[in-house]
């Protein structure tokens, strides 16, 4: 069976996972109040597969038949990742500015996987690809929802995991092992969805030494296999801690077992693909970031003042330049030589998602330096429906027959919900913390090219071929006279 309804997907998940909230064992993850948020979102993702307005982008017919969701099928060409930005972009826009929860981050995971799999395979003779290609089919075949499981809880940032101290497990890592499988016990923190996902990919979140070999782990898990302990996060749940208690791992799901010196593919191939994903549907919320400020000034009256209209011209820049550089990361992807996989490309996929995220905090204060002071000292929406108050609040906080109270107060709750203190932490720190991008920009960016371009400025001789190739045409800045 393939292509899950709304109805088939809930049903699926009512299978006695381990699911913790606000001190309580959840009994019933799709019936639990506080969890509907995230419930809804993955939802989406299954309601827009179905919907005939969206099936054709959303979904595949397999060379065999059978129609499935085509964010499984591995992409091979600049095509299949812009069809990829538009699913994406078509749930985050439908979820105003949030991506669908069942199909977001383990998708990047596999195929990610998939890639890193491959070049260990190659230099290694393993089969870890054949078994992430299983593994994919089965997710292809249930219409998993799945979740990517990176990030350790790391105790002590400073120190290698074989040198933390206290215990031995503060990144996750294999206690076990035989022809049947691997025994892991860790935990992995921010893992968003989880609760409501099928199946979990789990990788290292880091570059591993030789005596961290236990630690160079990737495996894919059931949500609710036996010892898996999902620990929601205060509120809504959406991203919780997820504990490994010695779960039990049969050696097809196995995808790296302590060959360590390969462990950095993992994040490094995800976190590629991941990027653009973030890139792209945080996009659909800078839309909306651009449309508040545009209604606040609006709503306030200032529309044709020259500060206002500055701002507001760089809350154009910023969300558009979100938008450009995602699209340069897949018009200049790169493919994998053997199996032809296509991936972004990774100096743009990670510029996109650091320009976003470093400014981030600089687009909010735009939308609460237009806003005034209303946004702290909102009164109550209720106030609209109190006989008591509604008269003065409709007298006093509308600024004419066209802009109603109702209106200003609606929008200043909504600046006050895209401005929340999380926002901007899940900005900076969701698909990697800007260090995480300082560093594989400073990794890979083309230094050769570019200090044989500062040569050539200098008058220095360089042997770069692209740089050889210019033509003397303009005297060079510096000359020995
Ligand atoms: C809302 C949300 C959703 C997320 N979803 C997922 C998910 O689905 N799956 C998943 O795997 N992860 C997920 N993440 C995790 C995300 O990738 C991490 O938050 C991010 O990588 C930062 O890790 P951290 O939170 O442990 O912070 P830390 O690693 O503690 O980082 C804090 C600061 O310390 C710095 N730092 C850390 N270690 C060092 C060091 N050794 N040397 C120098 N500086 C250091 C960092 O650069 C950063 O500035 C999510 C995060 C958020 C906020």
């Amino acid at each position: 069976m393939a292509l899950k309804t709304v109805e088939e997907y809930l049903e699926s998940i009512r299978d006695n996972r381990e699911v913790y909230l606000d001190g309580k064992k959840v009994e019933d993850v799709t019936a639990e109040p506080k969890l509907k948020k995230m419930v809804k979102y993955a939802c989406a993702d299954y309601a827009i597969a179905q919907d005939p307005r969206f099936r054709d982008l959303s979904t595949e017919t397999l060379p065999g038949g059978e129609r499935v969701h085509f964010v499984f099928v591995p992409p091979k060409s600049v095509e299949d990742l812009m069809r990829r930005r538009e699913i994406i972009k078509l749930s985050a826009r439908i979820g105003f500015g949030l991506p669908g929860g069942a199909k977001f981050t383990g998708i990047d995971g596999i195929n990610g996987v998939a890639l890193a799999a491959k070049r260990i395979d190659r230099k290694l003779g393993t089969d870890y690809s054949a078994r992430l290609e299983k593994f994919r089919k089965h997710c292809m075949d249930i219409d998993a929802a799945v979740s990517l499981c990176m990030t350790d809880v790391k105790g002590n940032r400073a120190l290698h995991p074989h040198r933390q101290q206290g215990h031995q497990d503060y990144y996750l890592r294999i206690v076990s092992s035989n022809d049947d499988g691997i025994v892991i016990r860790g935990a992995k923190v921010h893992i968003s969805n989880t609760a409501v996902a099928h199946e979990m990919v789990v990788l290292p979140c880091r570059a591993m030494r030789k005596e961290d070999k236990d630690y160079a782990v990737a495996c894919a898990v059931p949500a609710n296999a036996k010892g898996v302990k999902i620990i929601g996060n205060a509120g809504d749940g959406m991203h919780p801690m997820v504990v490994f208690d010695d779960v039990f791992v049969p050696t097809e799901r196995v995808f790296l077992a302590g060959e360590w010196a390969y462990a950095a593919e993992m994040p490094y191939m995800f976190s590629t693909y991941h990027r653009l994903s973030a890139d792209t549907y945080k996009y659909t919320e800078l839309e909306l970031m651009v449309g508040a400020a545009g209604l606040l000034a609006e709503y306030n009256g200032l529309e044709k003042v020259s500060h206002i209209c500055d701002k507001l011209a760089w809350l154009v820049m910023y969300a558009e330049g979100t938008e450009a550089l995602g699209k340069a990361a897949v018009q200049n992807c790169e493919f994998d030589e053997e199996s032809g996989y296509a991936y972004p490309n990774t100096i743009y996929s990670n510029v996109a998602k650091f320009f976003f995220a470093n400014q981030y905090h600089e687009a909010e204060k735009i939308l609460q330096d237009i806003a005034g002071g209303l946004v702290s000292t909102l009164p109550s929406m209720a106030e609209l429906n109190n006989p008591a108050t509604n008269e003065y609040i409709r007298k006093y906080l509308g600024i004419n027959e066209e802009i109603t109270a109702e209106m200003r107060m609606r929008l200043f709750r909504y600046i006050q919900k895209l401005c929340a203190y999380h926002s901007g932490n899940i900005t900076v720190h969701a698909e990697g913390s800007l260090a995480a991008q300082r560093l594989t920009l400073y990794r890979m960016a083309d230094w050769d090219r570019y200090k044989a371009l500062a040569k050539r400025a200098c008058g220095i001789d360089t042997e770069h071929p692209e740089v050889l190739a210019l033509p003397n045409l303009i005297d060079a800045p510096v000359k020995v006279t």
